[in-house]
């Protein structure tokens, strides 16, 4: 690790180094005080995209009416999906925009199923999504309870999962090894390369959620020769809240799967509206119906700013930003009773960090409310502070910390109650 200093020189330094400083410019701050810790939740709002929401709504919606369909509404799932694609490792014809991440995972973890009939378990893990779980366990409910669904447990922290017994796991009669790329609490990231081996070794598919990685640290999907992905668009990819999801299908596996939910937009030739369905050719079969334009078009001009810095450059100062925070969660933290929630070692976490204490959520709670921080919490005593480097300085992490800092020292949080609010 770098040798780090505590000082806001050293955080001013390091902006003053960083090559993908200029792009702050291309984000609408809010208010120039506001420290945003939750781009991996919901990214900030690109100029861009503002723009071009506006464009969609006044020129497209509102003047070309029915014929935008003509003019780049009907192929946007394809197009944009290929736009994503260069951010994930994906060649073209293999990533389609639509849904949300759950209904993804539904229709390709029950096609990844059912394309396997005779074997029964899938592997998966207790730092997954709780959503994905539930898809996972309401599919096996749809298809006659069969499937034994197997959840790999922690190692001896909170951090990392168990990956001995993962491996242990692994069979012949896995159909479906499951996971999130970066997990949500810890931030730790598998290494996508040596599980989707060690997956195919024993005859398994395997779907990464990409949803905490896009955007935030480089993806291999074709080189890894991952089958399936699937992931998000508004967290580090700042498409908007609500945003459609994305997925991916090996072009290697397309033709043999079908979909579970046969609609119209996966249809070979909609527009002949046959009463009997025929599946699109390749990955477009998992198409449902029709899609929220605005919605999707507008985070296709945000992923603008990230297609322009590249993800290697991003992840550079990714790593420096969450080593810089794991320094100063250390040096100024620690002593009020904090602990790292996350990997210290760059290579095995995403661009988030949980910091732990007892009183995780009053702190949450204190930092939105007074001090203009905004990260989040998840229980039991993770504060989760995201890193977009995309449009956070350095000088902006060694503010936020010393924000949580000052909390401590004053104590501010004990005036909260402990109820939580709805949204955490
Ligand atoms: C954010 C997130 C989701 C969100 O799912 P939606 O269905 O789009 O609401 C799913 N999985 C993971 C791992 C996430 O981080």
């Amino acid at each position: 690790m770098k040798t780090f200093s505590t000082s806001r020189d050293f955080a001013l330094q390091l902006d003053a180094q960083d090559k993908l400083a200029s792009f702050k410019g291309a984000f609408v701050i809010p208010d120039p005080s506001l420290v945003y810790f939750d781009g991996n939740s919901l990214g900030m709002m690109p100029k861009a995209a503002q723009e071009k929401s506006r464009q969609v709504v006044d020129e497209q919606w509102g003047k070309d009416l029915i014929r935008g369909w003509n003019k780049g509404w009907w192929d946007a799932p394809t197009r944009v999906g290929d736009k994503i694609g260069q951010l994930i490792g994906a060649a073209a014809g293999q990533t389609l925009v639509g849904d949300t991440v759950s209904i993804n995972l539904f229709k390709l973890a029950t096609s990844a199923l059912t394309y396997q009939p005779n074997k029964t378990r899938i592997i998966t893990d207790t730092f997954n999504f709780p959503s994905d779980l539930y898809i996972l366990q309401g599919i096996n409910q749809t298809l006659g309870n069969r499937h034994e669904i197997i959840r790999i447990g922690a190692s001896d922290n909170d951090i990392t999962p168990d990956l001995a017994a993962l491996e242990a796991a692994i069979n012949e009669n896995t159909a479906l090894v499951t996971l999130s790329h970066v997990v949500f609490k810890s931030g730790y990231m598998y290494d996508m390369q040596r599980i989707t081996e060690l997956a195919h070794k024993k005859g398994a598919l395997v779907l990464w959620d990409l949803s905490h990685s896009v955007g935030s640290v480089p993806v291999h999907l074709d080189d890894c020769n991952a089958d399936f992905a699937i992931g998000c668009t508004y967290k580090y990819l700042n498409g908007g809240p609500g945003a459609p999801a994305f997925l991916y299908v090996n072009k290697n596996i397309q033709e043999k799967l079908s979909s579970p939910i046969w609609g119209w937009w996966g249809q070979k030739n909609p527009f002949d509206f046959d009463l009997d369905y025929t599946p699109a050719p390749g990955a477009q079969r998992f198409l449902v119906g029709t899609q929220p334009m605005i919605s999707l078009l507008t985070m296709e001009a945000a992923l603008e700013p990230m297609l322009q810095a590249g993800m290697d450059s991003l992840r550079e100062k990714s790593i420096l930003m969450t080593d810089f925070a794991s320094f100063l969660t250390e040096s100024w933290l620690a002593p009020f009773g904090f602990s790292l929630g996350s990997p210290l070692d760059s290579a095995m976490r995403g661009s988030h960090i949980s910091v732990r204490h007892p009183e995780g959520y009053r702190i949450n709670r204190t930092l939105i409310e007074e001090l203009n921080l905004i990260p989040d919490f998840r229980a039991p005593d993770n504060l989760r502070l995201g890193f977009a480097p995309i449009y956070l300085s350095f000088t902006d992490v060694w503010e936020g910390f010393d924000r949580i800092r000052r909390v401590m020292e004053e104590k501010r949080y004990e005036k909260y109650p402990l109820q939580k609010l709805t949204v955490t």
